[in-house]
C-alpha cells in the first residue's frame, strides 16, 4: 500500500481486512485495476458506496467516469429491481473494457455506458436520478455540478470520489506545482458543495477522500 497523506496506513489496512472481499468479477476487476493502473475506487470506497447505496435503494443512477466497470458493477448490487445506471465514459479503450464487463457480470440491460466527455454529454441528459457518483476528472467537478443537481432528484445522494487528492486540497505542503489549478479547482468544489444551500455535505477522508452530499430541497432558496 502507498503511503497516504489523508489516512493512516495501520488504519487502513485493518479496516481493509475486516471488510468482507468482493466476489465474482468485482473481485477479477480489481486484479485488473492494479496489474493495469487503473484508478478503480478504492476497498474501503468501495464499501461505503455499498452501504450508502444499499440504504437509499436507488432506481436510477448516474456515474460520470466509467474506466473498466467496477464502481458501475458496485453500484448495480444495490439497485431496485427494475433500476437502471447511467455512466458516462471519454475514453475508448476504457469504454470497450466496461461493456466487456457488464456483459461478464450479466448487467449490460441495466447498465448504460454513454461515450464521450461529460462535459458535453450531460447537457443531453434528463430524467431524474436517485444517486449521481462523480470519479472523473479532478478538474472538473465544479463545472460537473450544476447538471448534477439538476439531474439528482431532491432527497437523492451526489457522491464525489478523490476530492481530498493525495492530501494536496487540505494543505499546501502536499501540492506539486503542475496539480496546482486542479487543486484549486477542488478547493472551490468542496467550498461550493459544503455552502450549497440546495446541499448537506460531508467529506470523509478515507481512500483519496470521499464527499457525500444530500439533496434537500429543489429551489436555490433565494
Ligand atoms: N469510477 C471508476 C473509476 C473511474 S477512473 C471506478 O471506481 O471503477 C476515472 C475515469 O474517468 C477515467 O477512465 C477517465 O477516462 C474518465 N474521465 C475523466 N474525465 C472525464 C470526462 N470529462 N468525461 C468522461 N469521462 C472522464
Ligand atoms: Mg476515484
Amino acid at each position: 500500500m502507498a503511503e497516504s497523506n489523508i489516512t493512516r496506513e495501520y488504519v487502513t489496512q485493518y479496516i481493509r481486512k475486516i471488510t468482507p472481499q468482493q466476489k465474482g468479477v468485482l473481485k477479477e476487476l480489481e486484479k485488473y485495476a492494479i496489474e493495469h493502473h487503473v484508478p478503480i475506487v478504492q476497498p474501503e470506497v468501495a464499501q461505503l458506496i455499498r452501504v450508502l447505496t444499499k440504504t437509499i435503494a436507488p432506481m436510477k443512477i448516474l456515474e460520470i467516469g466509467t474506466a473498466i466497470g467496477y464502481s458501475a458493477i458496485l453500484f448495480a448490487q444495490a439497485l431496485k429491481p427494475g433500476g437502471k445506471i447511467v455512466t458516462i465514459e471519454r475514453y475508448d479503450k476504457m469504454i470497450e473494457l466496461a461493456k466487456q464487463n457488464i456483459q461478464k457480470a450479466g448487467l449490460e440491460d441495466i447498465i448504460q455506458v454513454i461515450a464521450g466527455d461529460a462535459q458535453e454529454v450531460l447537457v443531453d441528459i434528463t430524467g431524474e436520478f436517485d444517486c449521481i457518483f462523480i470519479d472523473a476528472a479532478k478538474g472538473k467537478y465544479l463545472t460537473f455540478l450544476p447538471h448534477c443537481l439538476r439531474l439528482l432528484k431532491t432527497g437523492g445522494l451526489l457522491i464525489s470520489d478523490n476530492v481530498l487528492y493525495q492530501g494536496m486540497i487540505a494543505s499546501d505542503k502536499f501540492v506539486v506545482r503542475r496539480k496546482k489549478t486542479i487543486v484549486t479547482r477542488m478547493r472551490q468544489y468542496l467550498d461550493t458543495i459544503s455552502h450549497h444551500p440546495q446541499l448537506e455535505s460531508t467529506i470523509i477522508p478515507i481512500g483519496d477522500g470521499v464527499a457525500v452530499s444530500y439533496k434537500v430541497r429543489s429551489d436555490s432558496g433565494e
